[in-house]
């Protein structure tokens, strides 16, 4: 190890503020899905321009809602993509349904258009698409194929709070949103943290009632409808719910994130721009491909090595030298918890040649998976920390591609 300090992967952007923010509701007494809550969720509507935010305690649980709530049920299929965290693949199971993966483009490592009619079965009831990376998904194009087919679209942008594209003429935030509901994250390594957390966004009226029914327990009556009333309510439970809340102490620091939203969007933006000029001449790295209709939030920096340079072995260089890297977005039907018939690739296990860890439909998901890194990105780096990365990486595919 080098003795300049380390760069890590990712740092969260907060501050004394966010630490201020908390007192309010700890000493108000209202600690979880009150008044803060209410008003990070109008703040956040206000940024996306969706009618309804709806917060929850996690991404997973905004994910699991949002099928629920479009009518995904036990023996459905629902249309994803195998290259995402692990949680995009279960919020499918944990509808008792069966995600059925596509293959990605590998210039932005987003669902293929293109492959997802021959995988369109009678049982498929959703399509949920991934902003991998906070990159948006082609939407103008899964919208077109959804529509055609009468199904609903979730747009998984757990990494996308931010992230534009351009639409009718404009550019506009994920999340207004184009498919029928968005989700996002809060989660530490995504662009605003509320330590752990999520948001739902639809311009639905209903889909936002039934988000609210099923985060509380499926009560009828919210409690702070309760509190403020002067008559005596009892409120019933109709359907099974979850407990899904925010509490009011990550709302107080989320509002406080969302004002700073610009500012790291900037120098994300800023960040990302100066990679591509430092990165530009290293032979055969494939440098982030942002389409002309995109903008992205830089969540991460995900570049592709070299042909014959070792995945690990760069990144072992790189940890030498004192810096953090990842490897490529994960795979879930490579994983463990993601057995044969558990889902599918619109090939019946039995006449797929799919072999364990290999699933010749998921070649791009695969070779992304082996063959990506992620470089650290965050608001508080500054241009010689991005100079000594574009160097080690530069040393690193150099060892790697002589053998060394
Ligand atoms: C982080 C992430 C999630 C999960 O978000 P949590 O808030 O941690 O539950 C889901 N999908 C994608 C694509 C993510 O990157």
């Amino acid at each position: 190890m080098s003795n300049s300090v380390f760069i890590p992967i990712a740092k969260p952007y907060l501050g004394e503020e966010e630490a201020q923010a908390t007192h309010k509701p700890i000493l108000s007494g209202w600690v979880t899905q009150g008044p803060e809550v209410a008003a990070f969720e109008q703040e956040f509507a206000a940024m996306t321009g969706a009618a309804h935010a709806c917060a929850v305690g996690n991404c997973t649980h905004a994910l699991h809602l949002a099928l629920l709530a479009v009518g995904v049920q036990p023996g459905d299929e629902v249309i994803t993509v195998s290259h995402s965290f692990i949680a995009t693949a279960n919020a499918v199971r944990y509808c008792g349904a069966k995600p059925v993966f596509v293959d990605i483009q590998s210039e932005t490592f987003n669902m293929d258009p293109a492959l997802i009619e021959r995988v369109i079965t009678d049982r498929t009831r959703a399509i949920l698409c991934v902003h991998q990376v906070g990159m948006p998904a082609d939407l103008q194009a899964i919208l077109s194929i959804a529509r055609k087919h009468e199904l609903p679209v979730v747009e998984d942008a757990a990494c996308a709070t931010g992230s534009e594209i351009f639409w009718n003429g404009n550019w506009e935030k994920i999340g207004k949103p184009r498919g029928d509901v968005a989700c996002f994250s809060f989660h530490p390594r995504k662009v605003v943290t509320t330590g752990d957390g999520g948001m739902l966004t639809t311009n639905d009226s209903r889909l936002d009632q039934q988000f609210r029914l099923l985060r509380q327990h499926g009560m009828s009556v919210p409690d702070t409808v309760r509190h403020n009333s002067n008559q005596v309510i009892f409120e019933s439970y109709d359907v099974p719910g979850y407990n899904f809340r925010m509490t009011d102490l990550q709302a107080a620091v989320g509002r406080v994130q969302l004002t700073r939203l610009p500012y790291i969007l900037e120098r994300r933006r800023a960040l990302a721009a100066r990679y591509h000029q430092l990165l530009a001449d290293i032979p055969g790295v494939v440098l982030p491909f942002e389409p002309q209709w995109a903008r992205s939030n830089w969540q991460s920096y995900v570049i592709r090595l070299p042909e014959g340079c070792d995945q690990r072995q760069v990144m072992q260089s790189m940890l030498d030298d004192g810096i953090a890297t990842r490897r490529g977005v994960m795979c879930a039907h490579r994983e463990p918890a993601y057995p044969s018939g558990t889902w599918s690739c619109g090939i019946e296990p039995q006449e797929c040649n799919c072999q364990k860890g290999s699933c010749a439909r998921l070649r791009q998901s695969e070779l992304a998976q082996d063959r990506a890194i992620v470089i650290p990105l965050y608001v508080q780096m500054n241009e010689v920390d991005q100079e000594r990365v574009a160097a080690a990486l530069r040393k690193a595919c150099g060892l790697s591609q002589r053998g060394e």
